[in-house]
């Protein structure tokens, strides 16, 4: 029986931190942009690696970011173009296993940057499980949306929710937080995707690490 997939966004499905990328184009014209992304960036590694609670990065990162929805909509439709390389050579696997229920995204991320994406790998909004924006009257980003699962209880909330079965589900992921969902025994498989980027402190403790997705189509056709 093929295990359903629960796959990380962020350096996972597409090759970059979505949010940083909303960040540094909402300082375009800003004279200390590099630092500032540099500053970003620092947080958003440090929430990864799990140096810092990951709500504790998000929380001081959207402190920073001044972006309209306009803004949230376009830089989605060019994440949708950035696709990790081995993602993109095995569209035809997302869209056949995505018709068949078995993927869904779980992202620390916002559903508004990860939707275009999907959408290009078959995967509905339905089986996005993410943060969302909280906007206001004029378009502009407020913060989060307190009331999803990821706000209340971040990936092992969501994870929970999705009433899937622990020992039919693998996650697959780079991050500390996607790790931390297999240490809860929520799903029986941690699969770290190492295309992108490569963290020693979860790569240590996965039970796999692959280095594309041939690597992790090898490792499911082994396993039925
Ligand atoms: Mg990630």
């Amino acid at each position: 029986m093929s295990p359903v997939l629960l796959f990380d966004f962020d350096s996972t499905l597409i090759q970059d931190e979505g949010l940083d990328i909303l960040f540094q184009r909402s300082l375009r014209d800003a004279p200390d942009r590099e630092e500032r992304v540099r500053a970003f960036q620092e947080l958003t590694d440090q929430g990864m690696a799990g140096e810092l609670r990951f709500e504790d990065s998000l929380a001081r990162r959207l402190e920073h970011l001044v972006a309209h929805r306009s803004l949230v909509e376009e830089v989605g439709a060019e994440l949708a173009s950035r696709l990790s390389p081995s993602v993109e050579r095995n569209r035809g696997f997302f869209r056949e296993r995505a018709e068949r229920h078995g993927i869904h995204v779980l992202s620390g991320g916002f559903r508004e940057l990860i939707e275009p994406a999907a959408t290009t790998l078959g995967i509905p909004p339905s089986r996005i499980h993410a943060h969302r924006f909280r906007y206001a009257a004029d378009g502009a980003v407020l913060g989060l949306d307190p009331e999803t699962p990821l706000a209340r209880g971040g990936k092992p909330l969501a994870v929970e929710e999705m009433g899937l079965d622990p020992a039919k589900t693998w996650m697959v992921g780079d991050g500390a937080t996607d790790l931390e969902v297999r240490e809860l025994g929520l799903v029986s498989t941690f699969v770290a995707f190492a295309e992108n980027r490569t963290r020693s402190s979860v790569t240590s403790r996965a039970d796999q690490v692959v280095h594309s997705m041939e690597e992790l189509l090898e490792l499911l056709s082994n396993h039925s």
